[in-house]
């Protein structure tokens, strides 16, 4: 390897990280956008990844579903989707190698009777049959990062406490797989929405601990109802429709800020993504943390 290969910084590596527990909405679908497309404008590479970790909370046709939207949107990933049921030996490597750096360790107590306060000092519950393991947080301090949107944004690890990496129950919890595959994928920027910018902490926590360079985060706002909800699965947000393609991600760009000219109303998904990849600006939307959705992405 050459000096400057060494010194150069890794290849942008963008994703889209969708969890299957039901089709595609709009809020989703500015999250698969703001990552495509700011991959893109840097010439980098945009994977998809299905986070199918939690069976009872899933859609046995979401992931497919996903897919196909997807492709009606016009969008091209990067190599084969990865699929997180696939990842437990390597999620498994990572909790042994915190475990022998003492850095997770097994509590049985159920979030309830820590009462809130998750620290290692309260985990003296009455033994019972299933265990979760625990990241040992540092007690106090604090981690600050640069969002490129949020700005700097900071979060005590009195606030994070000792956060589950496998629950009680079974599965991986999200932190600790998401920052297994975004290390083994080579993720460089994780562009997502401002619900998850209380994740980063956590995931910093872990990548430190790990001894792996840090992604940069961009997390956009998020889509709201007229109630002021997020527009999410959970609040039965719309589908998205795939013979509607082109006017939605024409409604998708405006709502990211982006000026679509008024020329590419109608345009095919493929011209109106090419057009926002040779326009993307994340500039706008600096500093905002929510929008309202138009009324045809709502609940339906
Ligand atoms: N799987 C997560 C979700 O669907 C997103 C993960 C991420 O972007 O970090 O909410």
């Amino acid at each position: 390897m050459t000096d400057s290969a060494l010194l150069s910084p890794p290849p942008y590596t963008g994703r889209f990280a969708p969890s299957p527990t039901g089709p595609l909405h709009f809020g989703s679908l500015l999250a698969a956008l703001a990552s495509y497309l700011d991959a893109r404008a840097h010439d980098g590479r945009w994977l998809l990844r299905i986070e199918n970790l939690d069976p009872p909370r899933e859609d046995p046709d979401a992931a497919d579903s996903i897919l196909r939207t997807l492709e009606h949107y016009g969008f091209c990933y990067d190599g084969p989707v990865r699929y997180q049921s696939e990842r437990h030996d390597a999620y498994q490597a990572i909790l042994q190698q915190l475990i022998d750096q003492q850095q997770a360790f097994p509590c049985q107590c159920s979030r309830k009777q820590l009462n809130g306060h998750p620290h290692r000092g309260n985990c003296h519950c009455p033994a019972a049959k299933d265990i979760a393991w625990r990241f040992l947080s540092p007690a106090e301090g604090e981690f600050c990062f640069d969002d490129s949107l949020q700005g700097r944004w900071c979060e005590a690890f009195a606030d994070i406490g000792d956060f589950v990496l496998k629950r009680r129950d079974g599965p991986w919890s999200y932190q600790l797989a998401v920052i297994a595959d975004d290390i083994d994928q080579g993720v460089t920027h994780v562009v997502r929405g401002i619900d998850l910018i209380d994740s980063s902490a956590r995931q910093a926590l872990l990548y430190q601990a790990l001894g792996q360079p840090l992604p940069h985060w961009t997390h956009i706002p998020v889509a709201l109802e007229h109630n002021g909800q997020k527009l999410s699965k959970q609040n039965l947000a719309r589908p998205l429709d795939n013979a509607d393609a082109s006017q939605t991600l024409y409604a998708a760009l405006t709502w990211l800020r982006q000026q679509p000219p008024p020329t590419l109303q109608g345009a095919p998904a493929h011209e109106l993504l090419s057009w926002a990849v040779n326009h993307w600006q994340q500039a706008p939307l600096r500093g905002l943390q929510a929008l309202p959705a138009a009324d045809a992405f709502c609940r339906s």
